[in-house]
């Protein structure tokens, strides 16, 4: 195993993470960041993201490559390897991975979040065969299609709108019939005339022998069921955070989520969480990037 030193160590390359490395790196530490995925965290998966400040419109690749640049450049590192562990030895701090051991003074837990899953039979088979949690990954094999989009968030309503420009219809399942995503996006997807809401209902089947053909949709009140014949599910029902690898040196909710407040802080000394992985109201990129810079410069001024 080999062993490499650093003055921080960075679990996750999202917004928060490598927010994290360009303040470190700028306050002089050498910082790096551990990625078991692709850097860029969840916004990588976002057509066009409106709400950053300063930026009318970016792809969520370009932001993360942006970014990744600006902490390359300043000196961070990226290493694709998935953190499995935290000690403390003799005063430092121990992250883990298969092959590395990384000896640091203090660690940011920045994992995000992974995609919810719906929980229904079949979902994991049909996955790749018309069930999808990425519309901009796989909204292309759609072109001309009819595809159902399930959820009422800001990811749900993006989905839709960019399949609405590709597919022939767009069904648009959510459980309530309040959004919980921007106003405005919901306003854009009803002037589009192949967008159709399915309100107040749930997904209770799924449909198919080789791959997704149909769904069945229960409504909430009347508790009636109708079948939608659709070549695509894209499912966008949140986030589940990935924390219980650390949650010896990092409290959790009942959700799994590290609980911190807006310092960024763990119970644990030199442990400090950023972004979307810990208790917080208000998940954005902008809060990512806030959180990112509140735990980096904590973790440097305490190593002076
Ligand atoms: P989210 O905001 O948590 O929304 C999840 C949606 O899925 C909710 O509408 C929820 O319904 C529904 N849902 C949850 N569990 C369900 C289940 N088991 N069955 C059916 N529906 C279920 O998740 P998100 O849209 O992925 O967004 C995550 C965070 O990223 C949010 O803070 C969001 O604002 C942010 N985001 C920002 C941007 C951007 O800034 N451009 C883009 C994408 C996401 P209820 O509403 O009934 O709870």
């Amino acid at each position: 195993m080999e062993t490499k030193q650093a003055d921080l160590i960075i679990i996750g390359a999202g917004t928060a993470g490598m927010t994290a490395a360009i303040y470190a790196q700028r306050a002089g530490k050498q910082a790096i960041m551990l990625e078991a995925l692709s850097y860029g965290g969840q916004i990588i998966n976002s057509p066009d993201v409106e709400n950053y400040p300063g930026m009318a419109h970016v792809s969520g690749f370009d932001f993360a490559t942006a970014l990744y640049e600006q902490a390359k450049g300043l000196g961070a590192e990226l290493r694709f390897e998935k953190a499995l562990s935290i000690e403390e030895r003799g005063g430092f701090k121990v992250v883990r991975t298969a092959k590395t051991e990384y000896v640091c003074r203090a660690v940011i837990i920045a994992t995000g979040a992974k995609n919810r899953p719906l929980g229904l039979e079949k979902e994991q088979a049909f996955i790749g065969r018309g069930i999808s949690y990425c519309a901009t990954c796989d909204g292309m094999f759609y072109r001309g299609k009819v595809v159902a989009v399930n959820g009422g968030g800001n990811t749900a309503l993006e989905d839709a709108a960019y399949l609405a420009d590709i597919c022939e219809t767009v069904y648009l399942i959510h459980r309530r019939d309040a959004f919980r995503g921007d106003e405005r996006d919901v306003e854009k997807l009803r002037n589009k005339q192949n967008v159709i809401f399915v309100l107040n209902s749930t997904i209770k089947e799924l449909q198919g022998e080789d791959r997704i053909r149909a769904i069945v949709v229960e409504d909430k009140f009347t508790k009636e069921t109708s079948t939608i014949d659709v070549d695509g599910l894209f499912i966008a029902i949140g986030q589940m955070p990935d924390n219980t690898a650390f949650e010896e040196w990092a409290e959790l909710d009942a959700g799994g989520y590290i609980i911190a407040g807006e310092d960024c802080r763990t119970g644990t000394p030199g442990i400090y969480t950023a972004g979307d992985c810990r208790t917080k109201s208000v998940r954005q990129l902008t809060t990512a990037a806030a959180d990112g810079a509140i735990a980096a410069l904590a973790a440097c001024q305490e190593m002076d």
